[in-house]
């Protein structure tokens, strides 16, 4: 069960040393620590495995608040995150440049968690297969990439899809794409169980409840297959 952390803009190299040094995942589990670009070093000193929460295409150039993936690899960084929906949301993220960022941290020897969900307007309207056909359909068929099913309408807002949805969705991707898939959106210690259960699920992106060590050892745990 892989169960990565996406910390998202919260904890500094200090935060991050901290919680890290007070954290141990139980054994059986691949955690992986997605901090802010600033705290990398801190995590990877740490000796967990961490992975970027996003990466340019490029290997260098005049791109201004970028990082590219040799940096992130120079760094001793293991993956990245790639089109999480706030990146879409905010910063104009697509399914193109989504794809341009996996392709590039592929070549560049990383793994990627490349991300992909309905919002509820396209749930709602029946659109939800089509949208994932859409966003996987453009990413690059590798060994080192996983997916994450995020629907939009669950990142944050507390609202969990429900055991059915979950597992439909994942064997949907699963007939696209032949990958791991995460499920992401409001994993907390008391539906982690249930959701990390599913025979399509092969564990978890977890963005606010990752923040906290008690919660993410109790997601962690819940993981385990018993
Ligand atoms: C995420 O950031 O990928 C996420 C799923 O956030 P949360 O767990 O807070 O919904």
């Amino acid at each position: 069960m892989m169960i990565a952390a996406n910390w998202k803009m919260y904890k500094g190299p200090r935060e991050t040393r901290e919680f890290l040094g007070r954290f141990t995942p139980p054994d059986g589990v691949d955690l992986i620590i997605c901090p802010a670009y600033t705290s990398l070093h801190a995590a990877v000193e740490s000796g967990r495995a961490v992975y970027a929460q996003n990466v340019h295409w490029a290997d260098e150039g005049a791109y201004t608040g970028e990082v590219s993936a040799g940096m992130l690899v120079e760094l001793g960084v293991q993956g990245s995150i790639v089109g999480h929906s706030e990146r879409r949301q905010y910063f104009g993220d697509t399914d193109e440049t989504t794809a341009k960022r996996a392709e590039a941290a592929l070549g560049a020897g990383l793994r990627v968690i490349a991300c992909v969900g309905e919002t509820e307007q396209e749930r709602e309207a029946g659109e939800t297969e089509e949208v994932l056909r859409r966003q996987v359909a453009v990413l690059p068929r590798h060994e080192r990439l996983v997916i994450a099913y995020e629907p939009v309408w669950a990142i944050g807002t507390g609202k969990t899809a429900t055991t059915g949805l979950c597992q439909d969705a994942h064997a949907f991707i699963k007939s696209l794409l032949h990958v791991p898939v995460l499920y992401g959106g409001s994993v907390k210690p008391d539906n982690a169980a249930e959701l990390m259960a599913l025979p399509a699920v092969d564990g978890a992106l977890v963005g606010g409840a990752s923040l906290d060590v008690d919660s993410l050892t109790a997601i962690c745990r819940a993981a385990i297959p018993s």
